[in-house]
This record gives structure tokens, sequence and C-alpha cells, in this order.
């Protein structure tokens, strides 16, 4: 087994070529003949391998990577761990279906997350593919143990692609436009957004609870289903107190309190997951992106007596929770736990931070930078004011893009750069690529 890549492929972001190269635009021209227009590539060179922070294109170009394949590969690519958890698992076998004849990975990942997860009550968990099936069956689940229809979700909110999910993300394009009719019983209200709203956490979730409390009456409320700090929405870590503030209505009021913690958890956010910064116990947790280190695995954790109501044979699907998937989770939560990468998303805040925030003080369209831990953002705007400023977003991108640095934009006005670098990055990658990212900045104002 060939566990050297780390080390020929080397630590350095360095062009050959122009980006994309001459064999990513061949690679690009085969694409579009046959791959659907309707998914996009952010940036279109083509990858043949990575190791650490570093992706090699296909022609020979490394590139810095700050975006972890949206937040999936935070322990790094190429972790010789996992190399060898997902290789001897392949040559075990590699599916057998766990509700047709089940094995012993899927019960480990489980005790992981119950291990993991916020509380110290009874938990048990179901295993899924992707983030908007967990989410899907965490819905399933509140509403069976509730009896109650309603489910609220917030402004900007992101959830997923499937039809129960889109009803739950907040923007139209592209995610939603003409995909509908979307699924019923499902009520949006207003977040917490500090640079937009101007709110305190408590005055921001007292908003959202009168808006519940009037349109959809607490008592048809199943569950409250809400990323701790919001993903594609634009990276808004709700005001503090925001949060434990709607946590407790949902158990005052005999609904759940639904942690989405598919792009926050598993340490991004320098603690396993982000409600852990507010001591926020949610009744049920979703995990998916950083759970497996690339593999396809989600995750439903909830309180045994509310998982456990659901009828045998309720919950399942042909691959959820599949081996191979299953022992790269295991990996994936040793290494975190061995490298605490926890710790090192901390301490990739503190600098990315202090580097953004001088950044902002030389330029007029850096409204806010904000983030926790190794979950950074900066909103764009206008200069002098704070109107939405879509273009310097993508401008920047680009610019990052074409020094090989890859870097992503989100929010719902498209003008947030987001950065979710794998926790391994180096303090010289990390400084390599807020240079670059400082650069972009300066060239555009
Ligand atoms: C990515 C994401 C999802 C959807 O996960 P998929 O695996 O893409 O289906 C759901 N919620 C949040 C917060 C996400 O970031």
């Amino acid at each position: 087994m060939d566990t050297t890549v780390q080390t020929t492929i080397g630590t350095q972001r360095a062009l050959v070529t122009e980006l994309p190269g001459p064999k990513s635009q061949e690679l690009h021209a085969r694409r579009r003949k046959v791959v659907s227009a309707g998914l996009t590539n952010g940036f279109p060179v083509y990858i043949d391998r990575a190791a650490g922070a570093i992706l090699v294109d296909v022609d020979g170009n490394h590139l810095l990577d700050l975006g972890s394949g949206i937040a999936v590969t935070s322990i790094g690519h190429a972790v010789p761990a996992l190399i060898d958890a997902v290789s001897e698992q392949v040559a075990a076998f590699t599916h057998t279906c766990f509700m047709v004849t089940p094995y012993e990975a899927y019960i480990q990942v489980c005790e992981e997350l119950a291990a993991l997860t916020p509380g110290d009550h009874e938990k048990t968990s179901a295993l899924f593919n992707s983030g908007a099936e967990a989410i899907e069956n965490a819905v399933k689940i509140a509403r069976l143990a509730t009896g109650r229809p309603a489910i609220i979700v917030v402004d900007h909110a992101y959830h997923g692609r499937t039809n129960l999910t889109m009803a739950l993300t907040a923007k139209n394009m592209p995610y939603k436009d003409h995909f509908g009719p979307f699924a019923p019983e499902i009520y949006r209200v207003p977040t917490s957004y500090p640079y937009r709203d101007g709110l305190s956490g408590p005055e921001a979730a007292a908003r959202a609870i009168a808006e519940i409390e009037s349109s959809v009456g607490a008592h048809n409320v199943a569950a409250i289903v809400i990323e701790p700090i919001q993903g594609e929405g634009g990276f808004i870590v709700p005001a503090e107190g925001f949060l434990p503030a709607l946590s407790a209505w949902t158990t005052a009021n005999g609904a759940l309190f639904i942690a989405d913690e598919i792009q926050s958890g598993f340490c991004r956010t320098g603690a396993w997951f982000a409600v852990d910064h507010e001591g926020v116990i949610p009744d049920i947790v979703t995990t998916a992106k950083g759970l497996a280190g690339g593999m396809p695995l989600a995750g439903v954790t909830g309180r045994a007596e509310i998982m456990n109501q659901v009828h045998e044979g309720g919950l399942g699907g042909t691959y959820g929770g599949n081996p191979v998937a299953a022992v790269a989770a295991l990996a994936t939560i040793a290494t975190m736990r061995d490298l605490d990468l926890a710790a090192r998303a901390r301490h990739i805040g503190d600098v990315a931070f202090a580097a953004l925030r001088e950044l902002q003080k030389d330029t007029t369209i850096i409204g806010e930078v904000r983030g926790r831990g190794a979950m950074i953002a900066m909103e764009l705007v206008e200069p002098g004011t704070t109107t939405p400023n879509a273009a310097a977003a993508k401008a920047i991108v680009n610019f990052c893009n074409q020094h090989g640095v890859i870097a992503i934009s989100c929010g719902t006005y498209g003008n947030v750069i987001r950065l979710l670098p794998p926790l391994v990055i180096t303090d010289e990658q990390l400084a390599d690529g807020l240079e670059v990212l400082a650069a972009a900045v300066r060239s555009i104002g």
C-alpha cells in the first residue's frame, strides 16, 4: 500500500501552467458533452491526487485547498490512518446492508456519536449517506415522536437539495427555482444576523418565538431545525444567547431542538460541535461532511427515548452506514482526537481572524469578518455601505483560484468569502493562503 503520497506531493503551492491548464480544459470539454449542465464547478481544474492541504491537478499544478471540499476533508487529504482503514475494509467486505446482516463498525460509529455529541443522556443514532438524508430522517423522527406536523426553520438556512430539504432551505436561486411544489408544514422565521439586524441574541430569539407562536402555534411545532453557525447562508454566527433561548423554548413547549451540525460539526469551529460553545444540548444532532474524511456518511443522533419511538423498519436505506464509510469515520474521529484538531481549529481561527481584521482596516469592502475556529468568513459590501457586493466576492474567488488557492463563496447575497481549510494545514500554508487572499482583496479595493 502506497502511503508515501504525502511526501512526494510536498507542502507547497506551485503552478506550472495557467489555470485551468490544458489537460483540465480537455476534460472540461469532454464533461460538457456528458455531465448535466445543472452541476456547476467553482473552478474547473481537475484533480489527480492530494495530500494534506495540497491538491494536485492533472496538469501537475499544486493548489492550496482552503475549502476541504466544503468542510469534508477536515483531517486533510491522504491521511495514512484513513487509507489503511478503508483499504482493509474494502478487502474484507464492502457491503452487506446493515438491515440485512449487520457489522461492528456501524455500532462503533454510533458509540462515538453518542459519546461526542453534547449531553450525557442516553442517545441512539441512525446512519445515512448524505446530509440531506440525515435531515429528512431527523424530521421524520421529530414528527413521529411529537405527533405534531410543523417544522420551524430560519432565514438564510441551508439543509439540502432533496424535496423536503429544499423546502427547509431558504435561498431560491440556485437551490429551489422551478423545482417545487415543496413539502408542506414548514415555517420560516427570522434568525439572528448581528451584522444586519443589530439585535442581541435574546432579542432575536424573542422575535423568532413571537412569530412562531402567532403564525404557527407552539402546540403544532414538532421541531426547530437550525444550523448553529449557518454554512451556505453566509457563515452567520448568531448573537450570543439566541440558540440557548430557542432551545429553552422548545423544551418548555414540547418541541424538539434539532441542531444541523453537518457543516459546523467535527472540530470545525474549535469544539466537537458548534453548539458546545454555548452549552446548548440539542434533542437531535445531524452530522455528515467532516464525519468521515471524504467517504459519504451522515448521522442522526438523538435522545434514546425520542429516537427509539420509531417502529421497527421505520428507518433505514440500502447504503446507510456502509462499512467502508463507517471505518473511515472511525479513522477520522481517531485522527481528530490524536491530533487535537479542535485546538488546531482554534489556532487557525486566531491566525486568520487577526490577519483578516488587519486587512479590513485597509479596505472599504469588508463589511464584517466573522466565524469561529476554522469556519472563517468575510462579508463583502459596496464601499462605505452595508449593501452586499457579490461582484467583489466573485472577483476575489477568481483571483485566488488563478493563483492556485481554492477559496469558495457563499451567502444569500453571494457576497461572502468562506474559508474551510483542512485542520491539518500548516502555519506556512495558512500564511501563504491568507497572503493571496489579501492580495485579492487589495486588487479590487
Ligand atoms: C451540506 C449541508 C447539508 C446537506 O448535506 P448533503 O450531504 O450535501 O446532502 C445540510 N445541512 C448543512 C448545514 C450543510 O452544510
